[in-house]
């Protein structure tokens, strides 16, 4: 069996509490998408030197402030980290989160936003915040970039692949592997951090695949979703899949799994192998990494 280097014993995990929160000053928050679309921010939150650690992947719970309707303190949402272990400036004090303003219509017929995101949204800079965390050891890879890394995203589920290319652009390597970015969004304007993948695309070893569903369709002249750009994958995209140092990546929206799993099911049946076989070996290595919310 392949064996990941990850030592899971080394991953920090809920160093803060909601009871004994980390106060983080909000340094930076941009709008990364265009007006009239749905609102994602980049928030960059700054912390005292060696407060806090993380590694790509985790995330970090942000608590609303106030009292939930039984009088308890709300719960943290968490947002996954969308930066490296350093930050985006490599100082190691700061982290960057990618949210996504949530509204939604109540039983009243009123529009809401959601509690945390409007939260973390409306924060302005210079800003304290409490944050819990860091949480979760399902999206951390490995530290060595000599493994492939298929990470297959939508929307804001692209935030934990911006920490993971950081980390391997400032890791020095002789032998790296592929990392192939599949990116689902409505327009090229409301994929975060677009132009930043575009300037990426110039590495031998990165190639991003944006699935872009109001701007490009399929052969068949469907909205192009990122499992259709999976079945364009081809015999480069399975063998790929099938290496025994390959690690594929989900993170976004709950239900994604399935229309990524029948796609892998259409490649591996065109290449004479069963799907389920392969995902129950890639599931017992610890190489098939799924966080959807
Ligand atoms: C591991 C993980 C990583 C995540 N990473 C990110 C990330 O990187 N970026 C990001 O933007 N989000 C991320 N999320 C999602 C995030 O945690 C929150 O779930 C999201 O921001 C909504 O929280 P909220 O407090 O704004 O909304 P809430 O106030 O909690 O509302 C959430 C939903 O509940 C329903 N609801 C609440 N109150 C009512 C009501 N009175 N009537 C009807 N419906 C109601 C609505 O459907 C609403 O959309 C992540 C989640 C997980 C689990």
């Amino acid at each position: 069996m392949q064996t990941i280097p990850t030592v899971e014993r080394d991953i920090p995990l809920n160093l803060y509490k909601n009871v004994d929160p980390l106060l983080v000053t909000v340094e930076r928050s941009i709008r990364l998408t265009p007006p009239g679309t749905p609102e994602v921010r980049h928030v960059v939150l700054r912390f005292p030197k060696d407060s806090f650690h993380f590694l790509e992947g985790q995330a970090v719970g942000i608590p609303p402030p106030g009292l939930n309707e039984r009088g308890r303190p709300n719960v943290p949402r968490l947002y996954s980290i969308a930066s490296d272990r350093d930050g985006d400036d490599g100082v190691g004090t700061s982290l960057t989160l990618t949210v996504k303003r949530v509204m939604y219509v109540d039983e009243n017929g009123n529009d809401r936003f959601g509690m945390a995101s409007n939260y973390l949204c409306e924060a302005a800079e210079g800003q304290v915040l409490r944050m819990t965390g860091p949480a979760g050891k399902e999206m951390v890879p490995p530290d060595d970039p000599s493994y492939n890394l298929i990470m297959i995203s939508t929307g804001t589920g692209i935030a934990p692949f911006r920490g993971y290319v950081q980390r391997l652009r400032r890791l020095a390597a002789s032998q790296r592997g592929r990392v192939l970015l599949y990116a689902g969004a409505k327009t090229a304007a409301e994929l975060p951090y677009y132009d930043e993948w575009q300037a990426l695309a110039t590495e031998p070893w990165f190639t991003p695949i944006y699935a872009l569903s109001r701007e490009q369709s399929t052969a068949d002249g469907h909205h192009m979703h990122v499992q259709d750009r999976l079945r364009e994958g081809g015999s480069d995209l399975w063998n790929l899949v099938t290496q025994p140092n390959t690690l594929i990546f989900l993170c976004g929206m709950k239900g994604m799994e399935t229309g990524v799993n029948e796609a892998f099911q259409d490649l591996a049946a065109q290449h004479g192998s069963d799907w389920s076989t392969q995902r129950a070996q890639l599931v017992a290595e610890k190489r098939w990494r799924v966080e959807v919310y």
